[in-house]
């Protein structure tokens, strides 16, 4: 009898541990491409709309990638967000190169940037799924996010040169840095360029000049 309920017993374990493994298999095939977040199908909608706004104005050959951290909550901040006007990082985005864009039209604003060269991306390609005020811990997920943040600049985007344009850890810096881009990382003075509504302009002023120079640290 041991022999029949042993067996038995044997085939309920392997039972429940491939429940287990389809159950992380399908947990893993949930988790968004573009920032490492366990998706709903609303979150993978608004990302893939996104995600075809930013297209419409890549450059082919890309020169500086502006790489942010964490996408904005609202559509309307979104820099390639097509209808509306420019507003929080997009303006001060805009604000801190020199393109004009008060009182313009969005489409020619956004050709002008793609004409430089200039492509937009952030670490996180989605905003935290509750928000700024998120109890996630941001800094793991962009730390966790980095490798495939990393491949895609390699073998997508290829900028020359990448820039980062917001506050970002130091630990994620530091973990950038170490990771193959297949370009330069450049920094201001071994931090990133905080691109916000209270950069001093002197940063300002930095952030312009290490764009209009072919500088590559
Ligand atoms: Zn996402």
């Amino acid at each position: 009898m041991r022999g029949v309920k042993d067996s038995y017993i044997h085939l309920q374990l392997r039972s429940i541990s491939s429940t287990i493994s389809l159950a992380m298999a399908k947990n893993a095939g949930l988790g968004c491409d573009g920032c490492g977040q366990l998706a709903s199908a609303d979150h993978i909608s608004r990302r893939l709309r996104r995600l075809e706004w930013a297209t419409r104005y890549r450059p082919v050959h890309i020169q500086v990638l502006l790489l942010a951290a964490v996408a904005p909550l609202e559509d309307a901040d979104y820099f390639y967000c097509p209808g509306g006007e420019f507003l929080g990082e997009a303006a001060q985005l805009l604000r801190a190169i020199g393109v004009s864009f008060a009182g313009r039209p969005i489409e020619p604003v956004h050709a002008d940037f793609q004409s430089a060269g200039l492509f937009l991306a952030h670490i996180l390609e989605c905003p935290l799924e509750d928000g700024d005020n998120s109890k996630v811990d941001a800094a793991s997920l962009l730390r966790e996010h980095l490798p495939s943040v990393a491949s895609r600049i390699r073998r997508s985007l290829k900028p020359k040169r990448v820039i980062l344009v917001t506050e970002i850890c130091q630990l994620v810096v530091q973990d950038m840095l170490s990771m193959d881009l297949g370009c330069p990382v450049v920094l201001n003075d071994g931090k990133p360029f905080a691109i916000g509504a209270t950069t001093a302009d002197e940063e300002i002023s930095r952030f312009r000049a290490v764009l209009d120079s072919k500088a590559t640290r």
